[in-house]
């Protein structure tokens, strides 16, 4: 299900007190390529997670990236999640436009695409969290670094380019 942006997929990684691994080789930064795994619905961020590798080079970068669409039946509680073990990253591409029912219970009215932008700034809070565990000033600066190595033009229209944003990713 994901792309494989390796060039020899099969390829193991070198184990840990093996063989020593291989120099990295050295490229242009044009060339680079970075080892990301994407969900076919968010290959997109391929060249944005390079943008912020090329001008970040000690980003830890996740392994790979999964894609999230709620559904009506169960009301999303984060639009994105970072794990520590894998280093994976799971980043909605829907959201939900909910509604107070008679009873008081929040139900799905429609579900719907997220921009581009607000999608970018998932990504750069949650892998802040790689280099910064919690939530605070420093990740919260960090985060605004990496959304600003995207280049976007226009400011996301939820945290207008603060990179601040309301749900957010556990832990
Ligand atoms: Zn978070």
């Amino acid at each position: 299900m994901f792309r494989r942006t390796q060039k020899n997929p099969k390829k193991s990684p070198p184990k840990k007190g093996g063989k020593k691994a291989a120099p990295r080789k050295k490229s242009s930064k044009l060339g680079m390529v970075i080892k990301t795994e994407f969900s076919p619905h968010l290959a997109w961020m391929y060249v944005y997670l390079r943008k912020a590798k090329q001008k970040m080079p000690n980003l830890i970068l996740p392994n790979r990236i999964r894609s999230f669409r709620p559904t009506k039946g169960k009301i999303m509680r984060v639009l994105g999640n970072a794990y520590f073990s894998n280093r994976t990253v799971v980043i909605a591409t829907h959201t939900q436009l909910t509604y107070m029912n008679r009873k008081g219970d929040l139900k799905v009215k429609k579900i719907v695409r997220l921009p581009k932008a607000r999608i970018l700034d998932t990504l750069a809070h949650e892998i802040a969290h790689f280099q910064y565990e919690d939530h605070g000033y420093e990740h919260e600066e960090f985060t605004r670094s990496i959304f600003k190595t995207f280049g976007l033009k226009e400011k996301c229209p939820y945290c207008k380019g603060t990179g601040k944003i309301e749900l957010e990713g556990k832990p």
